[in-house]
């Protein structure tokens, strides 16, 4: 995906009326200045979805969600921001730059390869269903998938022939077999071209646009490997794609969660109990790139697996990846020799149902697993499993969660949570110093003014009286944070911020040049100027919220100044942001008073 300069997003931005594109998904209906017309990010009968003409942006009264055309093209149609600038920018014919001739090259190629799966995919839905296909069907109808979820899940079947799709291919397109090679649908041997998948059960993968990709392919009966993936090709990548995740889009976002599988027949199965909200990860352990993918539709996960998957250690690290990303993961495992895909078919769709909401926190899961490994009946055990917990709860940033948890701990063991918190304190008394050793003279320099912890922060300000220093430090850790892991950006933008939310013109610039992944040497010094900072301490999510708060802390300042300068003629326009930013201003507050009334 080609990556834009401020310059062209604005240009883009300003070609277009927001009412106008919002305009063809939905009815809008003039109401003084504005728009009006019925949400499209949530069910409702009275029209509280605003469009302005003038400020170009929208906002939905009933659901919070708003934004500007970028924002809103993201939300409905699932795309990065990149995508939604490229396509609006095809929409209303404004050319891209900088494409480089072999990025073309590599565009033409891409869609050649898409063809050829769209018709591998086609020959296979075909085969599936014909003579050819009977042992298939014989074999899907064991597995408790009847046509209707095949058809759903465009189910196919490769039969066992070493040319079945080369002689398809043939007669129906002139793209030469050397690229079906390239698409993974074709392997060249010595003796000439033949099928890669043979007498396999055919699952496509599809992009998030519906795009054919890739295949799974299930043998039939017995030979090896019984799983068959499309190897790397410029189209698929196993670490950035997830099976299933263009049907179950729409669930997820109107659920507001993702269930993670690890295969195809579990994502099935689960489907046909009525969890549609499922995405399975191809046979490879959770990537940022996932993260990424997931990020734009929901912030919660449920990962429903069977406990003694192969590979549970790859599992653990691939989840610790989306928790790191900011998604909020909770685990839904199952007791041994079960797996998800039995479970789903064995079981009423109340029973899966009822299985998924009983997933617990990840971080409540590795201390039970934890847990679990020792007798914890026996004080040797009960040692052995406080020693385990204490490690894992040393890794946790905030303080808030490390208390709760360690309270959980204390209760699972029956043991006093002081001693937790004791081993906890030597434990990271011990890192501590550690980390002095090794940090003190590098970062001796540190300003005052940059060394606020969380708890600084929130001490510091009462009741969201921010002062430019408290600013300052937050928007430092925010940018500190967004340099070391840009996917942090998407998870920005998908509510609302963007450069403009920072009160400091270098990281308003910086912010922008990640954003478009581009690099120059004024955004290279303020971003060196930040890393040669510690660390900050305290996590994501925490300075987040500050962040947010303190963003619309500012712009109702600004906008109550505006409003007292015109006392006497208020303008509905004005009046309506101001309304909008105190909504969300208290949506903020209320966030932030859960987080604080937990601890
Ligand atoms: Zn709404």
């Amino acid at each position: 995906m080609a990556q834009f300069d401020q310059g062209f997003v604005e240009k883009v931005r300003s070609a277009v009326d927001i009412v106008d594109i919002i305009g063809r998904d939905i009815k809008l209906t003039q109401r003084g200045k504005n728009f009006v017309g019925l949400c499209p990010f949530h069910d409702e009968k009275t029209a509280s979805f605003n469009v302005s003409r003038e400020n170009q942006l929208y906002y939905c009264f009933g659901c919070g969600s708003g934004g500007n055309i970028f924002n809103y093209l993201m939300n409905a149609r699932h795309l990065s921001f990149p995508e939604a600038v490229q396509t609006l920018a095809e929409e209303v014919g404004i050319p891209l730059p900088n494409i480089s001739p072999r990025q073309r090259e590599q565009a033409a190629k891409a869609q050649q390869l898409q063809e050829l799966n769209r018709l591998a995919a086609q020959y296979y839905y075909r085969t599936l269903r014909s003579n050819l296909g009977e042992q298939a069907r014989n074999y899907l109808v064991q597995r408790a998938i009847d046509e209707r979820l095949a058809r759903h899940f465009y189910i196919g079947f490769a039969p066992d022939s070493w040319d079945g799709l080369i002689r398809f291919l043939q007669e129906n397109t002139e793209l030469p077999l050397e690229l079906a090679v390239e698409a993974g649908l074709v392997i060249k041997g010595k003796n000439g071209y033949y099928d890669r998948f043979r007498n396999r059960v055919m699952f496509p993968i599809c992009d998030l646009n519906q795009r054919f990709i890739g295949f799974g392919g299930r043998i039939i009966g017995s030979g090896n490997p019984k799983y068959l993936n499309t190897p790397e090709t410029l189209l698929f990548q196993k670490g950035k794609s997830l099976y299933g995740l263009n049907w179950s889009k729409d669930s997820i976002k109107h659920n507001d969660y993702i269930v993670l599988v690890e295969g195809y027949t579990d994502c099935i199965s689960l489907y046909a109990k009525g969890v549609t909200n499922t995405a399975a990860s191809l046979g490879t352990a959770f990537t940022e790139h996932h993260a990424r993918l997931i990020s734009r539709l929901t912030e919660n996960v449920v990962f429903a697996f069977d406990s003694d998957s192969a590979g549970m250690k790859a599992t653990e690290r691939g989840l610790s990846i989306l928790v790191d990303a900011g998604l909020n993961v909770k685990v839904a495992s199952l007791p041994e020799n079960q797996d998800p895909d039995t479970f789903a078919r064995t079981n009423s769709a109340r029973e899966v149902a009822a299985w998924i909401e009983s997933a617990v926190p990840y971080l409540e899961y590795q201390i039970n697993t934890a847990a679990a490994q020792f007798d914890i009946n026996s004080l040797e055990g009960k040692i052995k499993a406080a020693k385990e917990i204490v490690s894992i709860l040393s890794k946790v940033e905030s303080a808030i969660v490390r208390a709760e948890y360690s309270n959980y701990a204390a209760n699972l063991l029956s043991i006093e949570q002081d001693v937790i918190i004791e081993e906890l304190r030597q434990a990271s008394g011990s890192l501590e110093a550690e980390e002095k050793v090794g940090t003190q003279s590098r970062n001796s320099h540190i300003t005052s003014q940059n060394r606020y912890t969380i708890k600084d922060l929130h001490t510091k300000h009462h009741d969201s009286d921010f002062g430019s220093d408290q600013t300052e430090a937050i928007e430092a850790c925010v940018m500190r944070l967004v340099i070391t892991n840009p996917g942090l950006i998407d998870q920005m933008v998908r509510i609302g911020l963007d450069a403009d939310s920072f009160s400091n013109a270098d990281y308003r610039y910086l912010f922008n040049l990640l954003q478009a992944d581009a690099w120059d040497k004024q955004g290279e010094a303020t971003a060196d100027q930040l890393l040669s900072e510690p660390e900050p301490p305290g996590n994501w999510s925490e300075y987040l919220q500050l962040f947010r708060e303190n963003v619309w802390f500012r712009s109702i300042n600004s906008i109550e100044e505006k409003l007292s300068l015109m006392e006497n003629h208020r303008e509905p326009d004005v009046l309506l942001q101001f309304c909008q930013l105190l909504k969300r201003y208290a949506e903020v507050r209320r966030e932030i008073f859960l987080v604080k009334s937990k601890s």
